[in-house]
């Protein structure tokens, strides 16, 4: 098993590299937060456990995140390669995954920093829409669909996430700095960090991520 980890606050644009890089590469998208908002929506038990956490912006427990994350491994074969998109996002999750990799034989090749200054984080959060149906994501001025709140590719109604209001915003960008930012230094001991330019448009971030798993 091989694996890639792209890292980012909230907005940095993770899921929308991910879109880009599924259909230019063999790595399998395993997202954190469609996963957790899947449960959600068919109110399975991590869905439940999961729900007050989201709405806060606060973090689902790590249990709960390794329980879905080993489940999902272990459904692929040994030489599947992923792409985790939000995950993972403490440092207890990076000590669970290092776990799952030995006991799945795998590596991390590289842990893709997508670095955004905090104004555009906002900016983009509070623009942001999503598929209902398939989940691609929009942005109502940088990314806006052709026909306004209708999905281009199949037609799903677009909304906001309930975690897209500016109070929640804030708080998860505060999470993301305490909980999850450590993981950029303790990857960097590693030597697994890129940083990637991600403030620009996000045809550009996905050159730069391309030139690094081509180079
Ligand atoms: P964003 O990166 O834009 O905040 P996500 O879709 O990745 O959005 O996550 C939405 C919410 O799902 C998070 O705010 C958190 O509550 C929960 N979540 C997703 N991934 C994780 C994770 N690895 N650990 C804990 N909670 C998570």
């Amino acid at each position: 098993m091989e694996a890639i980890i792209l890292l980012g606050g909230p907005g940095a644009g993770k899921g929308t590299l991910a879109e880009d890089l599924k259909q230019q590469t063999a790595y399998i998208h395993v997202s954190t937060g469609d996963m957790l908002r899947a449960a959600l929506k068919s109110g399975s038990p991590v869905g439940l456990e999961a729900k007050a956490c989201m709405e806060a912006g606060e973090l689902v427990p790590d249990s709960v995140i390794l329980r879905i994350i080993e489940e999902r491994i272990a459904k692929e074969s040994a030489a599947a390669r992923f792409m985790f998109d939000g995950f993972p996002r403490t440092i207890d999750q990076a000590l669970g995954l290092d776990q799952l990799l030995k006991k799945y034989s795998g590596v991390i090749a590289h842990v893709f920093n997508l670095e955004v200054q905090r104004k555009v984080l906002l900016r983009r959060l509070t623009g942001r829409r999503v598929c209902k149906t398939c989940g691609a994501v929009y942005h109502m001025i940088t990314r806006p669909p052709e026909k306004e709140g209708v999905c281009d590719s199949d037609g799903g109604e677009l909304y906001q996430r309930a975690d897209d209001s500016e109070a929640t915003i804030l708080n998860r960008l505060e999470v993301y700095e305490k909980q999850t930012a450590p993981l950029i230094s303790y990857y960097q001991r590693q030597g697994l960090i890129r940083d990637i330019a991600a403030g620009g448009h996000a045809d550009a971030t996905t050159a730069l991520v391309l030139d690094v798993l081509n180079a």
